[in-house]
């Protein structure tokens, strides 16, 4: 069956189509619709009609409809991750995980209200604090966790009785459509819609008057873009952006223990995690230990097709990522020393072997910018304030984590990173109700958790004189 935009309650042909391609046979699979701007400008004027009905069904009309769309989601889910692995590229168990993610998402979401608060109650006043929904919601995703970061947005932003308009990436259209196709069945036209684009309606949606919201997780350059067309009609806005995020080791930590979490943190989804690790810390006394278990987990990881069983990495999603990953290994190996990896695997699929790299000074590309792929450079230092000072020293803020054998040392040096998270001892678990987002250039907003939900609402305060 062909992939259809969802516009209005009605599955529909694009005005063109793009080619979607497979990464890890770097060959197009599929053909995806592509709206052109009159279906976007149809699918928000969709959007604002369906607003007012969608807003007075009230929670527990609404929750009906998440629920029974998780399940319809759940019934799909090989449909679903053998999809987002043909698409994105993932090993098929993470497509799964994300799939069930997805869900699970929706289900924490779907019995959430937001219950009026008294602020203030004596014989003379009653201050109530309210919260309504904005309208249209922009809900425009990257390439790497499409069906997740789309969910995070998509459940609040529906409970809360907001319309939402879905824009993925590009090259990763296909979940998305899908969810569509899904959803068509169970939530009134208008309320939820599809549009593809060729990264030319993002701007569209984030500009236009009849958009309330633009919830927006992709790059740093172009969060600023869309925090610039926001800006002409002091739109609401949620950015979750690039990250740089820092491991750094005690000088107590266990080695053996830590590096294989190191490693996953660098590689899992091929190193296309905002969240990744993305630079290492570790005493000099460590590093050559550390660089040791990190070339063994690099040896026994198995880069291939995620379809594949057995395959721990995946390709690289796109071919202008998988290039630009390539130049930070060039770069990095005219500056420091690759250990493991340092190439991409031969073929037409976007494979690069999980690379890990020393000896290379603060200012590197790789140790300054987000590679967003599986290469991991690995620094020294002596002194833990050097340490973190130098972890602080980035325009980003997402994450981070801290590494020890001593809790409350762990904690005391988390307390000092400039990010939204920073986990010690553990990596890359964001519960749903634990709000998450990013400090400085990493992003603006929260999502997950009720904060999540309030985004997309707007505080009303209702005060009232009594007697
Ligand atoms: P990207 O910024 O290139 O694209 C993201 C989305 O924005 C796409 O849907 C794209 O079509 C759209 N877009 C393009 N131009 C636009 C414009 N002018 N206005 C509005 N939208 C526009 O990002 P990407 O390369 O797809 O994703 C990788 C980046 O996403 C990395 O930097 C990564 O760290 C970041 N990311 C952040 C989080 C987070 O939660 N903080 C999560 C995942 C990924």
């Amino acid at each position: 069956m062909p992939y259809e935009l969802l516009i209005d309650g009605a599955l529909i042909d694009g005005a063109s189509s793009i080619e979607v391609v497979n990464p890890a046979s770097g060959r197009a699979f599929a053909s995806a619709p592509r709206a052109d701007e009159g279906q976007a400008l149809q699918a928000i004027a969709a959007a604002k009609r369906a607003f007012p009905g969608w807003a007075a069904l009230g929670f527990a009309e609404r929750s009906r409809r998440l629920h029974e769309l998780a399940e319809a989601i759940r019934l799909r889910v090989d449909d679903f991750a053998r999809l987002l692995t043909q698409e994105q590229g993932k090993p098929l168990k993470e497509a799964r995980q994300e799939v069930l993610g997805a869900v699970a998402a929706l289900t924490y979401y779907a019995p959430l209200t937001l219950q009026p608060r008294v602020l203030r109650e004596t014989p003379t006043e009653r201050i109530i604090e309210q919260r309504y929904p904005l309208g249209v919601v922009a809900a425009i995703t990257p390439w790497n966790y499409p069906l997740l970061l789309l969910m995070v947005k998509l459940a609040p932003a529906l409970i809360t009785g907001n319309t939402v308009i879905a824009k993925p990436a590009p090259t990763t259209p296909l979940t998305t459509l899908l969810l569509g196709e899904v959803a068509s069945g169970i939530l009134p036209p208008g309320v939820f819609q599809t549009l593809v684009d060729q990264n030319d309606l993002g701007a569209l949606l984030s500009r236009h008057p009849d958009v309330a919201h633009v919830s927006f997780t992709g790059s740093t350059p172009t969060g600023r873009k869309v925090l610039g067309s926001a800006a002409d009609t002091l739109k609401r806005f949620t950015l979750e952006l690039g990250g740089n995020d820092a491991a750094i080791i005690l000088d107590d930590a266990d080695i053996a223990k830590v590096a294989p979490r190191i490693f996953g943190g660098a590689t899992t989804n091929a190193g296309q995690i905002c969240l990744a690790v993305k630079r290492v810390y570790v005493p000099n006394s460590m590093i050559d230990a550390l660089c040791a278990e990190l070339v063994r987990l690099a040896g026994e990881a198995v880069v291939g097709d995620g379809l594949e069983q057995g395959t721990t990495i995946g390709p690289i999603q796109n071919r202008a990522q998988f290039e630009k990953v390539l130049g930070f290994i060039e770069d990095a190996r005219a500056q420091g020393t690759i250990v493991a990896g340092g190439k991409a695997l031969a073929g037409d699929g976007y494979f690069i072997a999980p690379t890990i790299v020393r000896d290379l000074p603060d200012d590197a590309r790789l140790v300054r910018e987000e590679q967003f792929g599986p290469v991991l450079p690995v620094l020294g230092y002596d002194d833990l304030e050097d340490a973190i000072g130098r972890a602080n020293d980035s325009e980003y803020g997402l994450g981070g984590t801290v590494w020890t054998s001593n809790i409350d040392r762990g904690i005391a040096v988390a307390s000092r990173i400039e990010s939204g998270t920073v986990w010690v001892n553990k990596h890359l678990e964001l519960p749903f109700d634990v709000p998450f987002g990013g400090a400085k250039q990493s992003g603006i907003g929260r999502q997950q958790g009720i904060e999540g939900m309030e985004d997309f609402t707007q505080p009303r305060i209702v005060n009232v004189a009594l007697g």
